[in-house]
């Protein structure tokens, strides 16, 4: 049985982190649009060569293209027991051509990781970064800024130079404008879950598990504990 899942959440909210240590955790990958555009243009194919053609020219690549990339990554051999997908679909119209994908294959698992925003523009306004290699110091608190050296090459944290406030906001009202009408397409379903992540790294990780352990099999329609 294969595990497919989608994973929702806001800036700040540690879904790639989580995503991250659940794919490991269930030998799936993990697969951002990112990397999946890069190692389509990479591989030359028909539809990784059409999204060259519009990244060069310095537009943003369709959902048509996104849509057709993920066609590719998906039908590849080690995507066949499951994968996470972290940053697709950003779109209703990509969540239901991300659903005709699915035709054959076992019932998308959706996971919104929630956070309140207080709690977002706090973590986020807080971030630290190595000022020597771009490196994010994970878990550091601002007050440890100054003992603490990057976790990669020793050199000094600093405060993330586009992380003020104002900043912040702006992001977090993007992501909720462009967010909230794809967690109403999946919300109604057996398989959605939302899941607390105002709580610590590991306690998040577990009821992420377990959420998606019991959507899986079925189980009853969970929530936001
Ligand atoms: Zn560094």
């Amino acid at each position: 049985m294969s595990l497919n899942l989608v994973m929702l959440g806001p800036p700040g909210a540690g879904k790639g982190t989580q995503a991250d240590r659940l794919a490991t955790a269930k030998g799936i990958p993990k697969i951002s649009t990112g990397d999946m555009l890069r190692e389509a243009v990479k591989a030359g194919t028909e539809i990784g060569q059409r999204a060259k053609a519009i990244m060069d020219r310095g537009e943003l690549v369709n959902d048509e293209v996104i849509i057709g990339v993920v066609r590719e990554r998906l039908a590849k051999a080690d995507a066949q027991r499951g994968f996470i997908l972290d940053g697709f679909p950003r779109t209703v119209a990509q969540a239901r051509a991300l659903d005709a994908l699915m035709d054959g294959r076992q019932p998308l698992i959706v996971v919104d990781i929630v956070v309140p925003e207080t709690d977002l523009v706090e973590r986020l306004t807080s971030r630290l970064v190595c000022s020597n290699c771009g490196t994010n110091a994970e878990g550091v608190p601002r007050s440890a800024m100054a003992t603490t050296p990057c976790v990669k090459c020793g050199g000094p944290l600093k405060q993330r130079s586009d992380d003020n406030e104002a900043v912040v906001l702006e992001r977090l009202k993007v992501y909720r404008r462009d967010t909230q009408p794809l967690v109403d397409y999946y919300r109604s379903r057996p398989t959605f879950r939302a899941v607390n992540g105002a709580q610590a790294m590991e306690r998040v990780f577990a009821d992420l598990a377990e959420a998606v352990d019991s959507a899986a099999s079925g189980g009853a329609l969970g929530g936001v504990r």
